[in-house]
């Protein structure tokens, strides 16, 4: 079947599943001939290793969207502070709460409090919450997606039981990410954050859009570099989506493809990787998140926030939002991945250290 394929992309594919690591020139070349036959390659490659570590368990995490306050401007945002037509809105620990009520019985056993930057949400306050849902839920994970904080914050959130964090670097590269954010932000201070949280001993995810403004395929070389070195325990990707109502709202969105090959990617370079299916793979095609199971993910975040609050949360333009409540969404995700042949978990889900 690989009869006419490039020698030297089965090469690359080959020693990336041995040895973990390919030169950046490498990565670029995959990324330079990513056609069919490439694609189809690495995906198999990345199933077969995400399987022998995890199976055919797909993890869900309950993504709770706490506020939709920020104090940032990133140029890619809907939810930046520069666009006034966002209807802003925050959800009180009572809230909060109530979502991981609904979600419990339904199988998750992982909550993820995702928000703006929010002053709002003070050490003081997260630390009551997240000791609250750890004290109500003890057998259930706490992630955190609350972007740039200081030390002593996310030590604090440690010690009051979070268990993991997410925050993006968005990208690996010091100059395009200073195309995608104001001046007042910086990519030293994105990368401390990131080194800050695992060195306290959260799992920590990093991640990047594919396709976001002025992205070249040697940046995205330099994203697998990245995740060489930093190895995180999560990784979160997906496709540029442009929001009607930010200075990128005239870019386009990132590949489809580009991203799923990104992903088999990723999974052959750090093969325990939390990798999830994102919501924004889900929006640009209706089976994107099959899709990028069948690409090597292992990992899948329905939305748990208020059905009143989900289109505030508005990131980017059509994020997906079927308007059905949480126990439906789940049943529906439960028969798309048995249809491909993967099983939704009632598990943490934390990162695998050893073979099945
Ligand atoms: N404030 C938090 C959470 C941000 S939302 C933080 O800073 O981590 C989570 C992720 O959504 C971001 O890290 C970004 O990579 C992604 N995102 C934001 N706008 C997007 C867009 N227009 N298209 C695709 N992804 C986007």
């Amino acid at each position: 079947m690989w009869g006419t394929m490039n020698k030297r992309i089965e090469e690359a594919l080959a020693s990336l599943c041995a040895t973990h690591t390919l030169p950046e020139e490498e990565y670029l070349y995959l990324l330079q001939h990513n056609d069919e036959e490439s694609r189809a390659l690495a995906a198999e490659y990345a199933r077969t290793v995400r399987e022998r570590f995890y199976g055919k368990d797909v993890y869900i995490r309950g993504l709770i969207e706490i506020s939709n306050y920020c104090k940032n401007d990133c140029l890619y945002c809907g939810i930046r502070r520069s666009n006034k037509d966002c209807f802003r809105y925050r959800l009180t620990q009572e809230e909060i709460l109530e979502c991981c009520e609904i979600g419990y019985p339904l199988g998750f056993r992982t909550f993820v409090l995702q928000g703006g930057e929010d002053a709002y949400y003070t050490d003081e306050r997260l630390e009551v919450l997240v000791r609250e849902i750890k004290k109500r839920f003890p057998e259930c994970a706490v992630t955190l997606s609350l972007g740039e904080r200081s030390r002593g914050s996310y030590e604090r959130l440690y010690a009051a039981g979070a268990d993991r964090y997410l925050l993006r670097h968005e990208t690996a590269t010091k100059t395009h990410y200073e195309k995608l954010h104001p001046a007042e932000m910086s990519h030293e201070n994105r990368l401390r954050c990131l080194n800050d949280l695992k060195e306290i001993g959260y799992q920590t995810g990093c991640g990047f859009m594919v396709g976001s403004p002025y992205q070249t395929k040697e940046h995205l070389a330099k994203e697998l570099k990245f995740i060489e070195a930093f190895r995180p325990q999560m990784c979160g990707i997906g496709p540029f989506i442009s929001h009607h109502a930010t200075p990128f709202s005239a870019f386009e969105n990132g590949s489809y493809e580009d991203t799923l090959y990104l992903l088999s990617l990723i999974r052959l370079i750090h093969p325990t990787v939390l990798l999830p299916a994102t919501t924004a793979l889900g929006t640009i095609r209706p089976d994107g998140r099959e899709a990028g199971i069948l690409a090597g993910a292992n990992v899948v975040m329905p939305n748990l926030s208020p059905q009143n609050v989900r289109h505030n949360y508005e990131i980017y333009d059509n994020k997906i939002n079927t308007g059905a409540e949480a126990a439906d969404g789940l049943a529906d995700l439960k028969v798309r991945m048995e249809k491909i042949g993967y099983c939704v978990v009632e598990k943490r889900g934390d990162i695998c250290t050893g073979e099945l």
